[in-house]
């Protein structure tokens, strides 16, 4: 329709909307009641797609407020542990704008459709008695064990989610990571060696379980980052 239009200078009358035209000069043969609506694409933009925009004009992305500020889970957007949702959060009942996609460990509470701030201020802890990852790893402090592992988005892991920390706090989960990812950071290549040490593997062993690790598939590793010294750590499921 778009190529007709192009080649025959012809105008195209969409139901409902207006008039589309490839000439300011045409405008004035419109009935009149068509002519101060009618659009005017020049024949080289008049493509099928820009007529399908014209037709149904996309919504306005929405604006969605600032997410809590998680300090053990800086970015749960680029983590995927948060998305956008427009439904109505199942705990404070207020659509937020965002959904909490990680693991909810509680007994008869929701498996899904938490908003971030329910967690953030602790509200679906409380209600559900729930917490959103399975464990933290080291000896820190009990106020850190509960903001871990009740106020802050988990993720999704093959096994068991595990916190990782370093110089007595929770670490900051950055996401997960294959070898490829794990290039950038041999801090955390180096502690996963440590771990796979404590496993008593071979070396060979372990350098090819290392190479074989895949963001997307099993096994993965889960990377985090010191929130004092900026160490990075990681650690990865076990075959
Ligand atoms: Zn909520
Ligand atoms: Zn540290």
């Amino acid at each position: 329709m778009a190529e007709l239009a192009r080649r025959t200078g012809a105008a195209v009358l969409p139901l409902d909307c207006p008039v589309i035209l490839t000439s300011e000069a045409d405008r004035r043969h419109l009935p009149e009641s068509l002519r101060a609506e009618a659009i005017v694409l020049a024949p080289a933009a008049l493509t099928g797609s820009a007529i399908q925009l014209l037709i149904s004009p996309q919504p306005e992305p929405r604006r969605r407020p600032a997410l809590p500020r998680f300090p053990y889970h800086p970015n749960p957007v680029a983590t995927g542990s948060v998305t956008t949702s427009d439904v109505p959060c199942v705990c404070c009942g207020q659509e937020r704008g965002w959904v909490y996609t990680g693991p909810v460990r509680s007994v008869g509470g929701p498996d899904s459709g938490i908003c971030p701030y329910c967690i953030a201020f602790g509200k679906a802890a409380e209600r559900y008695d729930a917490t959103f990852a399975e464990a933290i790893e080291g000896d820190v402090q009990k106020d850190v064990v509960t903001a871990v592992l009740r106020h802050t988005p988990g993720f999704l892991a093959w096994q068991s989610p595990t916190w990782l920390t370093h110089c007595g706090d929770g670490a900051e989960f950055l996401g997960l990571a294959g070898a490829k990812e794990l290039e950038r950071y041999p801090d955390a290549v180096d502690d996963l060696r440590r771990r796979c040490a404590e496993w008593a593997w071979p070396a060979d062993e372990v350098e090819d379980f290392l190479g074989s690790l895949d963001k997307d598939d099993q096994p993965t590793a889960y990377l985090f980052r010191c929130r004092a010294c900026a160490t990075h750590l990681a650690y990865a499921d076990s075959t």
